[in-house]
Parts: structure tokens; sequence; C-alpha cells
């Protein structure tokens, strides 16, 4: 992996701890060589991750559509700032550019976005790895709910798998290198047959 997409909060989050780990998340990248790739904004957990790999020396990609620059919501300082047309070619050229898919804590975009690609995993667009890094259990209810999910045999207990989660960066990193993608028997997905 040379470069890691990051989905956050545009908010901080109610506890320190969101921060905390957004930081260490970024220190961790620097660390171990990787890009960061992410929303481009200067705000919330997004701001924080983007900063602390800039202030270690490390390399930051951007992707964010025009209606939100326009917002000035930008983040001008990072290494390269791509501007798309909307909300789709963003995700298209976030997910282009990475080899991987973490998310912290966030809201409805940051939820919409790993979704996004843990269902392209899931359909076998991509075989990059997907992570939750689950600070303070905040992922715990969400994980919870997609075992029922299996047990209610709406999500196949293989593509449950697809879902990696850990409460701390090193570990979550170190599942998602050694990362097998499954092969999509695309036939199977679609008509949900064992
Ligand atoms: P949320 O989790 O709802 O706070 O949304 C954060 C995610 O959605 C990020 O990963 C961004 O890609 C996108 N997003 C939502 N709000 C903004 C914003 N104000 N500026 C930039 N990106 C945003």
């Amino acid at each position: 992996m040379k470069s890691i997409c990051v989905f956050c909060g545009s908010g901080k989050g109610s506890s320190p701890e969101y921060i905390n780990a957004a930081q260490e998340l970024g220190r961790l990248l620097v660390k171990e060589n990787l890009d960061l790739v992410y929303g481009g904004a200067r705000v919330g957990l997004m701001n924080e991750i983007a900063n602390t790999v800039l202030e270690g020396g490390g390399k930051v990609t951007g992707v964010m559509p025009q209606y939100l620059v326009d917002k000035e919501v930008a983040h001008t300082g990072i290494t390269k700032l791509h501007i798309v047309k909307d909300m789709h070619q963003r995700k298209a050229m976030l997910s282009e550019l990475s080899d991987g898919f973490i998310a912290m804590p966030g809201g409805l975009g940051t939820l919409e976005e790993i979704f996004e690609a843990l269902t392209w995993a899931q359909l076998g667009i991509h075989k990059k790895p997907c992570g939750f890094l689950n600070v303070n259990g905040f992922y715990d209810k969400l994980l919870d709910f997609l075992d029922h999910a299996v047990d209610q045999e709406f999500i196949k207990s293989d593509n449950r798998k697809l879902v990696m989660r850990d409460p701390s960066p090193e570990n979550l990193l170190e599942l998602m290198r050694n990362y097998i993608p499954p092969g999509v028997d695309k036939a199977k997905w679609i008509l949900h047959i064992q």
C-alpha cells in the first residue's frame, strides 16, 4: 500500500479522544510512509489528520467538489487539491488514488463513503481493504447491526468479512496489509445463493 484514503467527520466529535485518534493515525501514516488521501477539507477530524500528516512531512491529497470549495472549506495548504465537478466524481477519484480505505468516526458523509467502498469490494470493483477505526467503541452498534443483517440473511457472511475493525491505528493497518480479497462470484452475489 502506498496511499490510504481516510473518511472522517467534518466535525470533531464530543470527546478529545477523536481528535487524538486522528492525530495518531496521521503520525502513523507518516511513519509508515503512506500518503493520505481525503476529502480535502479544513474542518473537523479531516483538518486534524491532514495537518498532522503535513507537520510530519507526509504527502496529503484532497479531492473536493467545486461547490464545497466555493463554501471556503477547502484546505489550501495540502500537497495537492483536486477540484472536481460533483460528489460522484470525488468518490471515484478518492477511490482511484488510494490502496485502502479507513473510516474514522464521522457522520452521514463518512458512513456513505465507507459503505460505498465496501459495496464496491463486495462487487469486486476493487480489491482494496476497508476498515473502521473503532475509536472509543464509536462503531460498536453499527458493527452489531451488520451481524444482525448477517443473521437475517441480508449480508452474506463472506461479505461481512470485508469489514475490518480495530480501535488501534497500528492494528488496523496491520489487518489491512494482510487483507486477502475474496474471489468474487458475481452470479452468486446477485442471486444470493450458496
Ligand atoms: P460527515 O461524516 O457527515 O461529517 O462527512 C464527512 C465526510 O463527507 C468526509 O469524508 C467528506 O468527504 C465529506 N464531507 C462532508 N461534509 C464536508 C465538508 N463540509 N467539507 C468537505 N467534505 C465534507
